[in-house]
C-alpha cells in the first residue's frame, strides 16, 4: 500500500529477501539464491572473514580450495603450508584452528560439518558467530549470525542509541525477530549484503535501501551517526629491533615462532623483545655478535591490543656464523609464512640495505 509504513520484522525479511533476489553479491564461496552453498566453502570463507574484507579474502579462498578442495584435504595437510598459504591474512591462530577443526571434521565427524549450530560451536575456532553463520547458510537452520555489519543495519533501522558494546544484546534480539523460517540462509546472507552495500558505516545509500520507509535512523536524521560507541582504550605502542643478516650469497637469516602466543608457527627476521621502550641494550639480542648498523625510517604496525615499532639492524653475517635460524635467498622470501609485521620488515630491509 503506497505510504503504508511497515514495521513487521518478518515482512521487512520478506521485502529484503526480494532485494537479495535482485541485488545478491556474486562471491566465490556463494551459491546463488534459493540454492544452498557447500558447509566447507561457507566455513572456510567464515573463518577467512573474521577481521577482514572480502577483497582481501577471495584470492586466498580460491588458492585454498584449489589445494584443499575438500575438508579432509585441508586435515591431511601439513600445518606449515597452511600457516604458508594463510601469510598475510593475519590473526593466526585462526589458521591454527582452521587446520585442527579440519582435523576434527575428518576423524570424529566422517568429512561432515555438523549441522546444528550447538555442535558447530563445539569444534575448534567456530564461535557463536560462525556457528550460526554455517547453520544458517550451509544447512539452511534458522540461525542468526550477528556481526557487525548486522549490529550497524539493526541499530539504524530501529534508531537504537545506546552505545556498543553494552546495546550487542538487545541488538542480537532485533535481528532475531528478523530470522524466518523459510529460506534462514538467504535471509543472513542479505543482511550482510545490506550493512556492506547499502547500509554502510559512512554514506549509507537510504535512497536505494528496502527499507527506507521503515527505517527510525533515516526518519530521524541520525543513520550516519549510529551505532553509537563507547569509545576503547588506547592502544599502548610497542618498540623493538629487528635484526637484518645478510650472508655473503645474499641469504638473510629467518627464525620460526614459538607455536604458542602472538604469530605463533609463523617465521620472524629475528627481533629483540618488543617493550614500552627501545631496549637499550637491544643488540645483545642479536642473532651474533657482528657490527650491527642501525637503517633508518621506522616499521609500524598495528595489532589487536597495541601498536608496535621496529627499528632495523643490519649486518652482515661472518662466513662461520652460528646462529639459530634458517637462511633463506630473497627471491624465496614470499614463499616464507612471514606475517604482514614481517613482510613489512622485510620490505623496509630490502629498500634501505
Ligand atoms: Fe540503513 Fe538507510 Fe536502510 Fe536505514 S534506510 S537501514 S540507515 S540504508
Amino acid at each position: 500500500m503506497a505510504g503504508h509504513k511497515q514495521t513487521d520484522p518478518q515482512a521487512l525479511t520478506a521485502r529484503l529477501l526480494d532485494w537479495y533476489d535482485r541485488h545478491a553479491r556474486t562471491l566465490p564461496w556463494r551459491a546463488p539464491p534459493g540454492m544452498r552453498a557447500d558447509p566447507y566453502r561457507v566455513w572456510l570463507s567464515e573463518i577467512m572473514l573474521q577481521q577482514t574484507t572480502v577483497v582481501t579474502v577471495a584470492p586466498y579462498f580460491d588458492d585454498f580450495v584449489a589445494r584443499w578442495p575438500r575438508v579432509a584435504d585441508l586435515a591431511a595437510a601439513d600445518l606449515d603450508d597452511v600457516l604458508r598459504a594463510w601469510a598475510g591474512l593475519g590473526y593466526y591462530a585462526r589458521a591454527r584452528n582452521l587446520h585442527k577443526c579440519a582435523q576434527v571434521v575428518a576423524d570424529d565427524h566422517g568429512g561432515q560439518f555438523p549441522e546444528s549450530e550447538a555442535a558447530l560451536r563445539e569444534l575448534p575456532g567456530i564461535g557463536p558467530y560462525t556457528a550460526a553463520a554455517i547453520a544458517a547458510i550451509a544447512f539452511d537452520r534458522p540461525a542468526t549470525p550477528v556481526d557487525g555489519n548486522v549490529e550497524r543495519v539493526m541499530a539504524r533501522l530501529y534508531a537504537v542509541t545506546p552505545p556498543l558494546p553494552g546495546s550487542k544484546a538487545v541488538l542480537k534480539e532485533l535481528a532475531a525477530a528478523h530470522t524466518p523460517a523459510q529460506r534462514p540462509g538467504d535471509a543472513a546472507q542479505a543482511m550482510m549484503d545490506l550493512g556492506a552495500t547499502v547500509c554502510t558505516p559512512r554514506n549509507p545509500r537510504c535512497a536505494v535501501c528496502p527499507w527506507a520507509d521503515a527505517c527510525a535512523a533515516r526518519a530521524q536524521g541520525i543513520a550516519q551517526d549510529l551505532p553509537a560507541r563507547t569509545p576503547k582504550p588506547e592502544r599502548p605502542t610497542r618498540r623493538g629491533v629487528a635484526f637484518w643478516a645478510v650472508r655473503s650469497d645474499g641469504a638473510v637469516l629467518l627464525l620460526k615462532r614459538p607455536t604458542r602466543g602472538l604469530l605463533g608457527g609463523m617465521m620472524e627476521v629475528p627481533s629483540s623483545d618488543w617493550l614500552d621502550e627501545l631496549p637499550g641494550d637491544a643488540e645483545a639480542q642479536a642473532p651474533f655478535a657482528a657490527d650491527w648498523r642501525l637503517l633508518p625510517g621506522v616499521v609500524r604496525h598495528t595489532f589487536t591490543h597495541f601498536h608496535l615499532e621496529l627499528v632495523v639492524m643490519a649486518a652482515a653475517a661472518p662466513e662461520d656464523v652460528d646462529a639459530t635460524g634458517r637462511w633463506v635467498v630473497p627471491d624465496a622470501l614470499s614463499d616464507e609464512a612471514l606475517p604482514s609485521v614481517m613482510r613489512k620488515v622485510v620490505r623496509h630491509a630490502l629498500a634501505h640495505v
